[in-house]
Parts: C-alpha cells; structure tokens; sequence
C-alpha cells in the first residue's frame, strides 16, 4: 500500500510522459489522415542574390494545420513523419504539389518562377535508389532545371558513398543539388568535394550572431571560401537584418533567405508578391 502511494507521487513525471506519448501517437494518425487527405500546405520563401537583390527562386516548406492544434511546426512534424514510416507519402505529396504549382504559376500572365525551386528531400527518400526516376514522374512536365533538391549535411554523411552515387544521378538527370544545414553535420571534406553539390546552404546558427560573434563571422567566411574553392555557390538561411545581409555581401556569399527578404508565404501571395512584373 505504502509503495502504491510512493508510486502515485511520482506519478506527474510518468504522466508528462505517458502524455506526451499520446499526444506523438494522436499526432501521427492525424498527420497520416491530413497527407492522404492533402491537407498538408506548401508555402514558399524567396531566395534573393545578395548582389543585385534578384529573385533566383524560392524554397517549399510544407506546413500543416490541425483542426485541434492549429499550426504545427514542421520541427515537429517532419521527425515525427520520418520516425512513424509516412515522410514517403508527405515526400511525394511535397514534390506533386511543388509540380503543379510550378506549372500553374507558367500559366500566369507574368509566367513562370525563375530560377529554381528547393524541394526538401529526407534521409529515408534519400536512401531510394531509384529517387532520382520517382521525382521525375511526381514532377511530370517540369524540367529538372527548374528543380533543385535540398538535403542536408548530416543525411548525406549516413552512407556518404551511396549519396556520391546519388548526387552524381541527380546531377545527370538536370537537378541542382544543395547541402542543408552547413555547418552542422560534420561532413569530411573529402567527401564533400565528390557529392558534386551545386551549392552549400550556411545553416541559421551561424548567420543569427555573425554580426556581434567573431567564432561564428569566422565559420561563415570559412564556409564561403570553401564554397568558392569547390566551385560551389553559398546561400545564406535566416537573414533577418539589412546588417546581416550586407555583411554577407560583402563575405562574398551569393545568395540569402531570410526573414529581411520575404518570409514563406502561401503560393498566391507568394506570386502576388515576388512573381509581377
Ligand atoms: P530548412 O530546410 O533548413 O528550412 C529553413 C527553415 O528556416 C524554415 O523553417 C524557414 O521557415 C526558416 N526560416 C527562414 N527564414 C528565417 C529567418 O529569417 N529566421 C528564422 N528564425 N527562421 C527562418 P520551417 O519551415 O519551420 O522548416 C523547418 C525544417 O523542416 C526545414 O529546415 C526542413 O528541414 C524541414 N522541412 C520543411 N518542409 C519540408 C518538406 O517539405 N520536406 C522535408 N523533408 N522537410 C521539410
Ligand atoms: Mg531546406
Ligand atoms: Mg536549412
Ligand atoms: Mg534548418
């Protein structure tokens, strides 16, 4: 009786977890309903050369709405998608979607996006070998050169000599391939010479200080100039200031996202902004 007491007092701790728990396992059927159901959204960010302030495409980013919970973050929902067996399914619904709307914004009067659009591409896509022929049909009628498939450091250094293969395949069939997240996946630089990227994305941790942390204005510099050595080109993430972003300009970096450019936007008000003449 008294253990049973003790039990129940220990109890709020076993309860967050049980909760929490419950929550991932209501989470994952509601997510499982919303990818068969479309419910799932893609929204768009621009990407800008840091130079001339251009528009040279835009990043997807999915996102989802619950009827409960309301947004969920893909932080959240991304992991969870990959742990419980359904990022295939969001995957293809990611690259179908960002198909159709590439196609729809060409039917516009202002036509099309230029340059090209990141698609985000996870680990478990990444691991198929035959990826490189399924994005081609989910993405029927656009051209590879309007595509540019986003992976980041860490997944290609799980089996770093599959993703060579891979990225060369990528590469031959037209796609632009960049590294996500640089900076943080301790890749070898041997390797990162072979995975033939067209570009390196420095990762947010290292521009959100870059201005008052000499370690981290250090690490951005290192990034580009390895970039240009490698024949690469840079894309900064998570520009939020005109200091952030002229600093970069002046490292050499090529191009930037970030909230200072444009936050993602739904694909009408994404086109109403970026895409008129
Ligand atoms: P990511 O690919 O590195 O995407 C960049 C993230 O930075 C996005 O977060 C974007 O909203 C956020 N961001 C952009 N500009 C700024 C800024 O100025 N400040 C700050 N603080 N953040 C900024 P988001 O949309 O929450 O996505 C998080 C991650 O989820 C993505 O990181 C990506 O790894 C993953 N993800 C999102 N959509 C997809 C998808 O369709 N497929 C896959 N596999 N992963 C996705
Ligand atoms: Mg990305
Ligand atoms: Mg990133
Ligand atoms: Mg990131």
């Amino acid at each position: 009786h008294h253990a049973k007491r003790r039990e129940k007092s220990i109890c709020p701790y076993t309860q967050t977890m049980r909760h929490a728990l419950h929550r991932r396992q209501r989470m994952t059927e509601r997510l499982n309903a919303a990818i068969s159901g479309h419910q799932l959204a893609l929204y768009f960010q621009p990407q800008v050369d840091l130079a001339s302030g251009r528009l040279t495409g835009a990043e997807a980013l999915c996102r989802w709405y619950d009827a409960e919970w309301g947004w969920v973050s893909p932080g959240e929902f991304i992991p969870l998608a990959e742990e419980r067996g359904l990022i295939r399914a969001l995957g293809d619904w990611v690259l179908e979607e960002s198909a159709r709307q590439l196609l729809a914004w060409r039917e516009k009067p202002e036509g099309g996006l230029p340059g090209r659009l990141s698609i985000n591409i996870s680990a478990q896509q990444f691991a198929d070998p035959e990826l490189t022929r399924h994005i081609a049909q989910l993405t029927a009628g656009v051209s590879p050169s309007a595509i540019a498939l986003e992976l980041t450091e860490s997944d290609f250094m799980r089996d770093p000599d599959q993703a060579v293969e891979i990225t060369h395949t990528m590469r031959q069939a037209g796609y632009a391939l960049s590294i996500d997240d640089f900076g943080t996946g301790y890749s070898s630089l041997s390797y990162l010479r072979r995975f033939a990227a067209d570009a390196l994305k420095i990762d947010i941790s290292f521009v959100r200080e870059m201005l008052e942390n000499k370690n981290d204005r250090a690490i951005v510099q290192t990034i580009i100039a390895m970039a240009k050595a490698l024949e690469m080109k840079t894309v900064a993430e998570g520009v939020e200031t005109r200091d952030q972003a002229n600093l970069l300009a002046e490292m050499g970096c090529n191009e930037a996202q970030g909230y200072w450019f444009g936050r993602p936007l739904p694909a009408d008000e994404f086109a109403a902004q970026w895409l008129t003449t």
